[in-house]
């Protein structure tokens, strides 16, 4: 939508296909149905977001970045607001006024949109791209943005169409990966807790024992496993830490507390109500559905009383509270991803233009391109801003073309 109204803003005949019956389907429900649609971060902060690959969109930023979406879409009859994080949204809550503010940026510059109209294939002449390919037939084009996204959340329409044509383009395609995706676990104790969020906990992730990432937030956990926005944000890196052996989460319940500090409040607690269970005393420590799978990691019975609680057995729940472990065995599909970790090779694509290297008058844009980044608004601005990149060089080049 976004490539669409700049090429039609750049001056050039521009046609939509959306396979599905409605626009922006998958934009409709990001953001819990708020659209979280990119974040105020400085552009050197919102690249770190990327990882080492985020250095590809920095020119795209460059042309189109937060301000830009923020003015444009504003322009176009949708205000937006800054939350906590630096998160943008809608002023009005509601993801579809972005989809709306889109559709009126297309009409304005007469963008032709033609709904339930899948894209079957990419039509080439010599080495160059001569249009599509769709079920009524083919449809010319100078130029083609391919902007189908990942193959995450396919009931969106998303379901990876365009990369086995850009393989067969010659295209490198990385492995395709479920990312921002819950976790699954192997403790059943984990899965009885299913509902449970847990906030202001640090989860640290290990691999055969040792730290590979660590992050401090929200998390919850599900029938499966563990979900919520520190699990997704780490999950790539469990997935991809998978076939190197024991993957598993630790869980700091009490990390504002130094080990001496934690030692001290358990000491009180304890002394305060010798008398009571400790299943009891727990709730002033633990969310009560916590409390038996904590007691019986470190091997306490919970309806033993505090007077009579040992100093090797409050070290052992001290220790519980400090790194209370879970296993990773898998993740959710692509189903349950918010985005599709892999695809075409960066250094495939022009960075200034979304230009392939590989073949003439083909643009790549969005989730389809080897770069993704966690939550706060990252992953969208990517997509519009390569969008918005490749929609003028697109009308550039069929501009130049006509001209002859
Ligand atoms: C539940 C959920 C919540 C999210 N929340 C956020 C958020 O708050 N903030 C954020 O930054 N990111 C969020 N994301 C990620 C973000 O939505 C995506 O990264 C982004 O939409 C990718 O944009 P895209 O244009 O590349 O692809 P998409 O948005 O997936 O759009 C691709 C379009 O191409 C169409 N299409 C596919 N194949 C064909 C074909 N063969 N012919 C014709 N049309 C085709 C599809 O129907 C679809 O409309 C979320 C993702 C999910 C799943």
């Amino acid at each position: 939508m976004m490539a669409a109204g700049r090429a039609g803003e750049c001056g050039a005949r521009t046609l939509l296909l959306e396979k599905m019956p409605r626009l922006g389907t998958k934009v409709r429900i990001t953001g819990k149905g708020r659209c979280n649609l990119t974040n105020i971060a400085s552009r050197e902060v919102f690249i770190s977001h990327f990882g080492p690959q985020g250095r590809f969109l920095n020119n795209a930023f460059g042309r189109f970045f937060a301000e830009d979406l923020r003015a444009l879409l504003e322009r176009f009859g949708t205000p937006t607001k800054v939350e906590r994080g630096g998160r943008v949204f809608p002023l009005s809550d509601q993801a579809v006024d972005v989809v709306i503010a889109l559709e009126r940026y297309m009409k304005a510059h007469r963008v032709e949109i033609r709904l339930n109209t899948p894209v079957r294939g990419l039509l080439l002449r010599d080495d160059a791209i001569a249009g599509v390919q769709t079920d009524a037939g083919p449809i010319a084009g100078r130029t083609v943005i391919l902007a189908a996204g990942g193959m995450s959340y396919p009931g969106t329409g998303s379901t990876g169409d365009a990369y086995p044509w850009l393989k067969a383009l010659g295209h490198t395609i990385h492995p395709l990966r479920p990312a921002l995706v819950p976790l699954e676990t192997q403790e059943s104790w984990s899965h009885a807790l299913a509902g449970l969020t847990l906030r202001n906990v640090r989860v640290t992730l290990l691999v055969n024992d040792q730290k590979r990432h660590s992050q401090f937030g929200e998390m919850l956990f599900t029938h499966f496993g563990v979900s919520g926005p520190i699990i997704l944000s780490m999950s790539t890196l469990a997935v991809d830490a998978l076939p190197e052996g024991r993957v598993q989460l630790s869980i700091d319940l009490k990390p504002a507390l130094r080990d001496e500090e934690l030692d001290a409040r358990l000491q009180r607690e304890l002394a305060e109500h010798g008398r009571q269970a400790i299943k009891t005393i727990a709730k002033n420590l633990l969310p009560q559905r916590l409390i038996p799978p904590v007691l019986e990691q470190a091997g306490i019975p919970p309806d033993k009383v505090a007077g009579q609680i040992t100093a090797a057995e409050r070290r052992r729940l001290a220790g519980v509270l400090r790194d209370l472990r879970l296993t990773v065995t898998g993740s959710r599909s692509f189903r349950e991803a918010m985005v599709t970790a892999g695809g075409v090779d960066l250094n495939e694509v022009d960075p200034r233009t979304m230009e392939s290297r590989l073949v003439k008058g083909l643009y790549i844009v969005g989730e389809l391109l080897d770069v993704h980044a966690d939550t706060g608004g990252y992953n969208l601005q990517a997509a519009f801003s390569t969008g918005y990149a490749a929609g003028g060089a697109a009308a550039e080049r069929a501009r130049s073309m006509a001209e002859g």
